[in-house]
C-alpha cells in the first residue's frame, strides 16, 4: 500500500530531469523502468541492493527473472503487466528471487508509463524488501503495518532548501507546494531539534554516510506533531558533486501509537507476570539460560533476578538428573513437541528440594523460529506431603483394623499383646515398644499413649514407643489405635476371668443350695413323720382321758388334774395339727371345702371362745361387725385364720384392748384384727409370713413361727390377701381381704397348689 504513494511520486517526478538521480539515490526501494514487453530499461541503487543485480547485468533482460520459478511457470509476471494496464496499477506481495537465488518477501507495485499521446511507453516497477521489516515488526501488530499510510517525498537543494513538493508531503505536513518550496527544511522540526541544530546535522550525515535515517517528532503546518521516519539521501551530479537531497518521510504516528499500546500491554503483562507469587514464571533462551525472572520464581527457588538471569536452568535440577542430561532432554521435547510437562524434584538455592509441577513451552517468532522457552513452575511440596500423609494414614488404619480382627479371634491376651508390639515395630519402623503397667515409668524420650480401661478415667497402663525419629501426629494416632486394641483384649480377658470366678461361685452356690434343699426336704419329711407318729398315741391318750372324764367319779383334786391333762393334750393336738398343716402345704396337699355361711356369725363364735383367754390376758375384745356377711369359704380354715390372728393379738397385745372389725367393700370382705401391743419392726414385717419365722424374743414369747405362715396360705387359697400395718411398741393391725366367693367347691382340691403358683 505504501508503495502506491511512492509510485505516485515517481510518476510525478518522471518528467523531472533529476528522475534518474532521484531514483538512483533511493536505496530502500528497487525502482526499475520496463519497456512494454517487460525488458528492464533502468535499474536504481535500491534495486541493486535489494535484488542483487548491477544495472549492467540486468538492463536489457526480461524482468521475469526476478520471479520464482513457480510464478514464472504460472505466468505471473505477464499477468501483473496486463493488470497494470487494465487497472492503472498492479500490486503484489510475494516471494522474489535475488541474483544469488535467495528469496525475499516483496511488496511490489507496477504502473504503466504513458507518453504525451497517452500511448503506453512502458512500466515503472517499485519493489520493497519486506523481509527485514517483517523481522523488525516481529512484535508489532498487523495493525501497525496497516497503519503506516503516508509518505512525503520531496527534494532539497544542497543547503536544505525545499525545491520540490508532492501530494504525499502536502497530506503529511499540511503545506501546499507554493507554501513549502523555497523554505528551509527546518520548518518541519521541533524548536528543541532546531535549537540543537538537528536538521543540518542530518544533512551532513547523509552526505558523509550516503544515507541517514531518523525517527522522531516532526511538526505540521498547524503546529501539531507527528512521529516520522525520515530517510535522507544525497543526490550527486555526474561529477560526484552534491546537488541536493531526497527526503522520504513516513508518518509513523499511528504505528507509534500502536507500539505504545503494545508496549503498555506488554508492560501490563510483564507486571502481571512479575507479581504472580505462587508460580515461578520465567523465560529461557534457546540454550536454556534464564532470561527473565518473576517474584514467584524468587519465592519458590530462592534466587533473586540478579543472581539467576544468565545462568543455565539446569541448576534447578538435582545433580543426578543434571548428569543424566534431563534438563537438555526437556528442552528437546519442548522444542519438538511444543510443550513439556512433568512433576518432579527440583532444587532451591539453599539446596533443599521441592516437589514441582513444571511446564516448559517453546516460544517461536512468526516465522516459526525458536527464540526460547517459557517455563512455569509450581511448588507442589505441600500437596504431595498431604497426599502422602493421607496414604500413610490409610495404611496405618488398615493395619490397626487387621490387628483388631486378630484380637477378636484370639482368646489369649499374651498373643494379642505380642502381635500388637510386632505390628507397632513394623508399621512405625521403630526399635522399642512396650507396655507399661500403671505406675511404671517409660524410657526417657519415649512417646506414651494410654491403654484405657472400661471404667471412666481408668487405665490398664501405657503403650510406650521409643523411636530415633520424631513421631508424627499420624504415628501417635496409630499408637493409640493399637493401645485401644490392647485395652479391649485386656478388658475381655479380665471379664473372662471374672466370668470364670462367678461360674465357680455359682457352681459352689448351687451345691450349697442343693444341700440346703435336701436338708429342708429331710426336715419336712421329719416333721411330717414326727407329727403323724405323735398324733396317733396322742389321739389314743385323748380318748382315754375323755373316757375317764365322762365316766365321772373322780374327786378334786384328781378331777381338776384330769381336766388340766385334757387341756394339755388339746394344746398338744393343736401344735401337731399345725405341723401337719405345714407339711401338707409344703407338699401341696391342703384341701379346701368351700360352703356358704355367715362370716359375722363365725367371728362372733370365735370371739366368744376367746373371752376367757382374753380376760386372763387383761385384754378387752371389741367387735365391730355388720349384721350378716355371707359368702362361700372353707369354714374350718377361715376359723383357723381367726384363731391364729386372735391368739397372736392376745399373746402380743397383753393388757391392751383388741379390736376385730369386719366390713364389706364391694365384693371383697375385709377383716381387721388390731392390737396395741409390742408391734413389729419394719425389717421383720415381710419375714413373719414365712415358715418358722419369729420376730419376738423366745424368752418372753413361745411359738414355732408357723401361725402366720399357715394363715397366709389359707387366705391365698381363697384368692385373698393378708397384710400387716405395725409400729414397734404401738401395736399391729392384720388385714385379711377375701373375695366374697372363693373358688367353687368342686375345684377345692387343687386350690392351694394354684394359689401357690
Ligand atoms: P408364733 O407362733 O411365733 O406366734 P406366728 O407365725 O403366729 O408364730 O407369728 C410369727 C411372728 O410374728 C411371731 O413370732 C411374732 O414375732 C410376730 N407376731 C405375730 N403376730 C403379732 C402381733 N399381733 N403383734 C406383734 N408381733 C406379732
Amino acid at each position: 500500500m505504501e508503495n502506491h504513494l511512492v509510485q505516485d511520486e515517481l510518476n510525478a517526478l518522471r518528467t523531472s530531469a533529476e528522475l534518474r538521480a532521484v531514483t538512483d539515490s533511493i536505496q530502500d526501494y528497487a525502482i526499475a523502468v520496463l519497456d512494454p514487453q517487460g525488458v528492464v530499461l533502468t535499474w536504481n541503487t535500491g534495486a541493486r541492493q535489494i535484488e542483487g543485480y548491477t544495472a549492467e547485468e540486468i538492463v536489457g533482460q526480461g524482468f521475469d527473472r526476478l520471479y520464482t520459478a513457480e510464478d514464472r511457470a504460472a505466468g505471473r509476471p505477464q499477468t501483473l503487466l496486463t493488470e497494470a494496464l487494465r487497472a492503472g496499477r498492479a500490486q503484489d506481495e510475494g516471494w522474489r528471487v535475488r541474483k544469488d537465488g535467495s528469496r525475499f518477501w516483496a511488496d511490489e507495485v507496477i504502473s504503466p508509463l504513458r507518453g504525451a499521446n497517452g500511448a503506453v511507453e512502458g512500466y515503472v516497477k517499485v519493489t520493497r524488501d519486506l523481509t527485514q521489516r517483517r523481522q523488525d515488526d516481529e512484535h508489532r501488530t498487523t495493525l501497525t503495518v496497516a497503519s503506516v499510510t503516508d509518505y512525503a517525498i520531496f527534494m532539497l537543494d544542497a543547503r536544505g532548501t525545499i525545491t520540490t513538493w508532492n501530494l504525499g508531503a502536502e497530506r503529511a505536513k499540511g503545506y501546499r507546494a507554493d507554501e513549502a518550496i523555497g523554505r528551509d527544511l527546518s520548518i518541519f522540526y521541533t524548536p528543541e531539534d532546531k535549537a540543537a541544530g538537528k536538521p543540518l546535522r542530518l544533512l551532513r550525515r547523509a552526505q558523509d554516510e550516503g544515507r541517514v535515517e531518523d525517527e522522531g517528532w516532526r511538526v505540521r503546518k498547524d503546529g501539531s506533531r507527528f512521529w516520522a521516519d525520515v530517510v535522507i539521501t544525497p543526490v550527486n551530479d555526474a561529477n560526484g558533486k552534491l546537488i541536493g537531497f531526497t527526503k522520504v518521510t513516513r508518518d509513523l504516528t499511528e504505528r507509534r501509537r500502536a507500539e505504545e499500546q503494545l508496549r503498555q500491554a506488554d508492560e501490563r503483562l510483564r507486571l502481571m507476570i512479575e507479581s504472580v507469587h505462587d508460580y515461578a514464571i520465567f523465560m529461557l533462551d534457546r540454550q536454556g539460560r534464564v532470561a527473565t525472572w518473576n517474584r514467584g520464581a524468587e519465592h519458590i527457588k530462592g534466587y533473586t533476578a540478579q543472581e539467576i538471569v544468565g545462568q543455565h536452568f539446569s541448576r534447578f535440577y538435582p545433580p543426578e538428573e543434571v548428569s543424566a542430561g534431563k534438563p537438555e532432554r526437556e528442552l528437546e521435547i519442548a522444542s519438538s513437541k511444543g510443550r513439556f510437562e512433568e512433576e518432579g524434584w527440583r532444587v532451591r538455592k539453599d539446596g533443599s528440594r521441592f516437589w514441582a509441577n513444571v511446564v516448559l513451552s517453546a516460544t517461536r517468532n512468526r516465522d516459526g523460529v525458536l527464540i526460547g522457552f517459557a517455563k512455569i513452575t509450581r511448588d507442589l511440596s505441600e500437596r504431595k506431603r498431604a497426599a502422602e500423609e493421607m496414604a500413610e494414614r490409610a495404611r496405618q488404619q488398615s493395619v490397626a483394623a487387621e490387628l483388631g480382627l486378630y484380637a477378636l479371634q484370639t482368646a489369649q491376651l499374651d498373643r494379642v499383646i505380642e502381635r500388637s508390639m510386632q505390628t507397632v515395630r513394623e508399621t512405625l519402623q521403630i526399635d522399642d515398644v512396650r507396655i507399661l503397667r500403671a505406675g511404671e515409668s517409660p524410657l526417657p524420650g519415649a512417646r506414651t499413649v494410654r491403654i484405657h480401661a472400661p471404667e471412666p478415667d481408668a487405665e490398664y497402663g501405657f503403650l510406650a514407643a521409643s523411636a530415633s525419629r520424631p513421631l508424627t501426629a499420624n504415628d501417635v494416632r496409630f499408637l493409640q489405635a493399637v493401645a485401644n486394641v490392647v485395652a479391649v483384649a485386656m478388658a475381655r480377658s479380665q471379664s473372662e476371668e471374672q466370668l470364670r470366678l462367678a461360674e465357680r461361685e455359682a457352681f459352689e452356690e448351687r451345691g450349697r443350695s442343693v444341700r440346703i434343699q435336701e436338708a429342708l426336704l429331710e426336715r419336712d419329711e421329719f416333721i411330717s413323720v414326727a407329727a403323724h407318729e405323735l398324733r396317733t398315741p396322742l389321739t389314743a391318750l385323748q380318748l382315754k382321758l375323755q373316757g375317764l372324764e365322762s365316766s365321772g367319779g373322780l374327786l378334786p383334786p384328781k378331777g381338776e388334774r384330769l381336766g388340766a391333762a385334757v387341756r394339755q393334750t388339746e394344746r398338744l393336738a393343736r401344735l401337731i395339727d399345725r405341723l401337719l398343716d405345714v407339711s401338707r402345704i409344703a407338699q401341696g396337699r391342703v384341701e379346701m371345702t368351700p360352703e356358704i355361711f355367715d362370716l359375722a356369725v363365725l367371728v362372733r363364735q370365735v370371739a366368744e371362745d376367746f373371752r376367757e383367754p382374753a380376760t386372763q390376758a387383761r385384754a378387752v375384745l371389741e367387735l365391730q361387725l355388720p349384721e350378716k356377711v355371707e359368702g362361700s369359704w372353707d369354714r374350718l380354715r377361715i376359723e383357723q385364720v381367726l384363731v391364729n390372728l386372735l391368739s397372736n393379738a392376745v399373746k402380743y397385745g397383753t393388757g391392751k384392748p383388741i379390736t376385730v372389725k369386719l366390713e364389706e367393700v364391694g365384693d371383697v370382705i375385709r377383716l381387721c384384727v388390731a392390737d396395741r401391743g409390742i408391734g413389729i419392726a419394719p425389717d421383720d414385717v415381710d419375714r413373719i409370713f414365712a415358715r418358722f419365722q419369729r420376730a419376738a424374743p423366745i424368752r418372753n414369747y413361745g411359738g414355732m413361727g408357723l401361725g402366720l405362715y399357715i394363715t397366709r396360705h389359707i387366705v391365698e387359697a381363697h384368692r385373698g390377701r393378708i397384710s400387716v400395718a405395725s409400729k414397734l411398741g404401738e401395736g399391729s393391725t392384720f388385714v385379711v381381704e377375701l373375695p366374697r366367693l372363693s373358688a367353687p367347691a368342686a375345684a377345692g382340691r387343687d386350690n392351694v397348689a394354684r394359689a401357690r403358683a
